[in-house]
């Protein structure tokens, strides 16, 4: 019986471990699927982390969490996690992709965010042959060429001048004329001179052959416009990862919103005792890693209160 199964390691994750761990639970093990660092390894530049100065990638940020964590007894399972179950006797049950089961007497999901699609004609066709939702995975493909961003959010935005550091052009295209990305960030990409907006844009399609996409074609107020690009690069939003908190039925083992997001208290406790919710999988996530950091502090200190009274009791 784990004392802590925390689900996810990205930050809230890892930091829910570090906490855990080092605040005297002896049993904590993270589940992460991948390598641990979440979804923040993919982006080519953090800016906005206290008290780290100067250009580093997401992946420089997280490469020394897991060795922090584990010196305090962090132990890294690298498995998905199917579901986790709430069992009569108040305990949880983990049950992984190869069908193990572990136990554990709390739980802590930190199992993030995932990228949207944008549902336009040819995204999933040509996903992973020309449409990527990483430019510092797929950016150096199109290395001299010209590329697509969709969107108009942080991500597209940050991404578009990643981009035009490598691409000859990178056409930035909104389905509208005002962004929702940080006023600093916007006028980055508008200082970029190869960045070249297309606003008041819906997507018609990306076409292609069989090779892989040769173009987008957009709807403009006066008409149809194709851009002869070989990659698109959607940044659309993000999904919550909350199927490991289903039932069979659909319904979920705790209270989420409308949007599949879990529900929590300040002390990122969810409607379910003994389970907890950090970082972007909860209810009015800000989607920054300090604030996933902080949201798996936070946990991981309630979590310890929470094992030491169902011991004591
Ligand atoms: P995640 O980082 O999403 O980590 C969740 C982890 O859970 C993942 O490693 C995943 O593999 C694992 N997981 C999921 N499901 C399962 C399962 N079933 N079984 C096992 N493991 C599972 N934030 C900033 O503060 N500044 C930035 O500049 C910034 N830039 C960004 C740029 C990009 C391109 C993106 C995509 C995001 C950016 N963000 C930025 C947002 C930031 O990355 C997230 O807010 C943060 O990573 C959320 O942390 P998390 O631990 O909640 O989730
Ligand atoms: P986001 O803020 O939700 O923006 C998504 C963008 O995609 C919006 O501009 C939206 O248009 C557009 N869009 C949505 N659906 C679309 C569709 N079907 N077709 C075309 N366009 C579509 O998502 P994000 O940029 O991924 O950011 C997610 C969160 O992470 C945010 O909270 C963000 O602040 C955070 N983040 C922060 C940083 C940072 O701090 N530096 C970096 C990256 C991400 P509309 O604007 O018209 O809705």
């Amino acid at each position: 019986m784990l004392d802590c199964a925390i689900i996810g390691g990205g930050p809230a994750g890892l930091t829910a471990g570090l906490y855990t761990t080092r605040g005297g639970l002896a049993n904590v093990t993270m589940f992460e699927m991948g390598m641990p660092g979440g979804q923040i390894t993919g982006s080519s530049e953090i800016e906005n982390y206290p008290g780290v100065t100067g250009e580093i990638t997401g992946m420089d940020l997280m490469m020394p969490w897991p060795e922090q964590c584990q010196r305090f007894g962090l132990k890294h399972d690298m498995s998905e996690i199917k579901k986790v179950t709430h069992n009569d006797d108040g305990t949880f049950t983990v049950h992984k992709g190869n069908g193990d089961t572990v136990d554990a007497l709390s739980v802590i999901i930190a199992t993030g965010s995932t990228p949207k699609r944008a549902g336009f004609k040819g995204e999933d066709e040509f996903f992973g042959r020309g449409v990527s939702t990483c430019a510092t995975c797929d950016g150096f493909f199109y290395k001299g060429k010209e590329v697509a961003v969709i969107g108009g959010g942080d991500t597209a935005m940050e991404e578009a001048v990643y981009l035009s550091n490598i691409c000859s052009k990178v056409y930035l295209v909104h389905r509208r004329d005002t962004f929702r990305a940080a006023p600093n960030t916007i006028q980055r990409v508008m200082d970029t001179a190869n960045i070249e907006l297309v606003l008041n844009a819906s997507i018609n399609e990306v076409y292609g052959d069989n090779m892989g996409v040769t173009g987008l074609s957009v709807q403009l107020p006066d008409g149809e416009r194709k851009l002869e690009v070989p990659g698109v690069f959607t940044f659309v939003g993000m999904n919550v990862n909350n199927g490991v908190l289903k039932n069979e039925d659909g319904s979920f083992i705790c209270d989420v919103n409308d949007a599949g997001e879990v529900i929590v208290d300040l002390r990122m406790k969810t409607s379910t005792p003994g389970l907890y919710a950090a970082g972007d999988i909860r209810i009015e996530a800000p989607k920054q890693v300090v604030v996933a950091a902080g949201d798996g502090a936070t946990a991981g200190v309630n979590v310890i209160h929470y094992v030491d009274s169902v011991k004591n009791k």
